[in-house]
């Protein structure tokens, strides 16, 4: 049978928020396949071969973390984290791990619903190759082809780090990207833990960027993690 409404698997143990994220889900288009367990989660993911993966990072056989490390081997498909725990850390090793966004325990609807769709948006555009070659948000345009940017249709001059890192954020729009990631695409391996340069660069495009750099619209902070790049 082939379904039309895009499928998401929820990998979750607690019975009830499962119930709930399916009710939600369906009400919502999507179709709904639920797993309680990491083990069988990877094995759906491969059977059902899924438009999205809402993946609970405290499992009973194995680590959530695992289950986003088995699927990368051989999908790029979104996942979003849900996450009880509220140590950045635990986020920080789920995004590193190839996840593309999370909520923390207790969300709302209206939020996991945003982020799953900005995820499902996010995938569509990147499989266009048409619309790789520019990046457009707002007053915010960057042809990725003649490394030039724009704002309100002005050309700003960026620094080839500066042009680097928003390269890299734009590869990765509307996904959080964590310090290390920035780090190593940008600065390269050698510097993973130099979280000040980011913090420096970042600070220096929100200025030549955003209209009030205190309260960026395009350049946001995901804090203790990284940041995101807000997708047109
Ligand atoms: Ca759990």
């Amino acid at each position: 049978m082939t379904s039309e409404r895009p499928t998401i698997i929820v990998i979750e143990d607690e019975s009830q928020l499962r119930r709930v994220l399916r009710a939600m889900l369906e009400a919502n288009g999507f179709r709904c396949v639920e797993t309680e367990s990491a083990g069988q989660g990877l094995l759906d993911a491969e059977t059902y071969r899924p438009d999205l993966l809402l993946v609970d990072l405290g499992l009973p056989d194995r680590d959530g973390i695992e289950v986003i490390r088995g699927v990368r081997k051989w999908s790029a498909v979104p996942i979003i984290v849900l996450s009880a725990r509220s140590q950045e850390s635990d986020k920080i090793a789920a995004l590193d791990a190839g996840a593309d966004d999370y909520v923390t325990k207790p969300f709302t609807v209206g939020e996991l619903l945003a982020r799953i769709r900005a995820a499902l948006r996010h995938a569509a555009i990147h499989g266009r190759p048409e619309s790789r070659d520019t990046f457009a948000n707002g007053e915010l345009r960057v042809d990725l082809l003649r490394r030039q940017v724009f704002v309100k249709e002005q050309e700003i001059h960026l620094t080839p780090i500066e042009y680097r890192l928003l390269s890299v954020l734009i590869r990765n729009a509307g996904k959080v990207v964590t310090y290390r990631h920035l780090l190593r695409d940008v600065w390269g391996p050698g510097k993973v833990d130099q979280y000040h340069h980011v913090r420096t660069y970042i600070a220096d495009l929100r200025r030549k960027l955003e209209g009030d750099p205190a309260r960026p619209v395009y350049l946001l902070t995901e804090v203790g993690v990284g940041y995101r790049l807000v997708a047109g």
